[in-house]
């Protein structure tokens, strides 16, 4: 059977370059005897590929000398709450944008450790925005701010960076990381889990600027502590080697597609596309203002919702897969991240038209 088009939030499309890649040097890594997945982490085979990728994501972002690069474990909900034990730094309050689920359940964690000040509340309204930085409640003395730039459920996705001054600005770019160049200096930390738009799930990645390592609270898990992680390389204990690799093998494609630039045209050239696509129907429709559309995650309903579970099946069938919306908001999803094909979106829009055609 060919490759579908795998429109799944995550676990994701991985670009079938790096699959075949992958598959090649699957039993034995270049002249090494051995499978990258049998390999010691401390190996000089081993080192030599977590060194590369490491390099390679660092010169793709332009990660500044300032911020280290660290490969964990525990996927953005770990990181949910190393934040708090890493970030407070003796501080009792943290601020947290809400703009929809992921906000809502990194806030929920960080609870456990610090108060809370919700800054802003976005995403619940019709169509679904952000709300603007200036009716933001910011407190001046929050160890540090957090906001969620794509929230995957939804796909409200902020086009801009917030002003937070002196304190850490701290991203969950789980499901945007790579889409797009982006600023790392802005950041105090930026972390996102690698099933969206990086590689296999097991990995997450997690960049921070080295003024901030090394104050972790006294009860944090050593392999959740960014000064511990640091010194040891990411390898306080075994790391997900393969799952390390195969990200290491997509920051190469990357590489070879032109950089982070040429992606970013390829993304906004797919989602423009299947936004207009959109609106241009009676039939289908996103709840999402155009000013925070997510370029990675394309939710629309349908205008009878009791077609849902056919457009799903006949979606299947012209081998488009995964279309369903989360479960908390029903209707249809697409993720458009790095490796989909921009032949993907042809394809979807084709099917969408013709089922309106069959149904509307
Ligand atoms: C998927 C996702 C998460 C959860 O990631 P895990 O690696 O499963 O913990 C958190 N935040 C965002 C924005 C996500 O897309």
């Amino acid at each position: 059977m060919a490759r579908a088009y795998n429109f799944s939030a995550g676990p994701a499309v991985l670009p079938e370059a790096v699959l075949r890649k992958a598959q090649e040097s699957l039993p034995e890594w270049q002249d090494s005897g051995l499978s990258v997945m049998e390999m010691s982490h401390r190996g000089k085979e081993f080192i030599a590929i977590a060194h590369q990728a490491e390099q390679d994501l660092r010169e793709l972002l332009g990660v500044p000398i300032s911020h280290r690069i660290l490969f964990l474990q525990g996927g953005a909900t770990g990181q949910f709450a190393a934040i708090p034990m890493n970030l407070l730094r003796g501080r009792s309050r943290a601020d947290y944008v809400n703009t929809g689920n992921w906000s809502k359940k990194a806030i929920a964690e960080a609870k456990r450790y610090c108060t809370v000040n919700v800054v802003a509340t976005g995403g619940n309204d019709d169509p679904m925005s952000i709300p603007p930085q200036p009716a933001w409640r910011l407190d001046p003395d929050a160890a540090y701010l957090h906001y969620t730039p794509n929230e995957t459920i939804s796909g409200v996705e902020f086009h801009w960076v917030p002003q937070v001054g002196e304190v850490p600005l701290v991203a969950d770019m789980s499901s945007t990381l790579l889409s797009r160049p982006i600023d790392v200096g802005r950041f105090g930390l930026i972390y996102a889990g690698a099933q969206k738009n990086i590689g296999p799930a097991g990995l997450t990645v997690v960049i921070v600027r080295e003024d901030l390592i090394g104050k972790a609270s006294a009860v944090t898990p050593a392999v959740l502590d960014y000064g511990r992680q640091s010194e040891a390389e990411s390898m306080l204990n075994t790391p997900p080697t393969f799952a390390w690799y195969i990200a290491g093998l997509v920051f190469q494609w990357l590489k070879d597609q032109g950089g982070l630039e040429a992606i970013a045209r390829a993304n906004k050239r797919k989602a423009d596309k299947l936004y207009a696509a959109i609106d241009s129907s009676e039939f289908y429709r996103n709840p999402v203002h155009p000013t925070c559309r997510s370029w990675m995650n394309v939710p629309f309903v349908l205008a009878e919702q009791t077609l849902d579970e056919r457009f799903l099946a006949d979606a299947k069938a012209a081998g488009l897969l995964a279309l369903k919306g989360h479960r908390s908001v029903g209707g249809m999803r697409a993720s458009l991240y790095n490796a989909m094909p921009e032949a993907g979106v042809d394809a979807l829009i084709a099917f969408m038209r013709d089922f309106e055609q069959r149904w509307g």
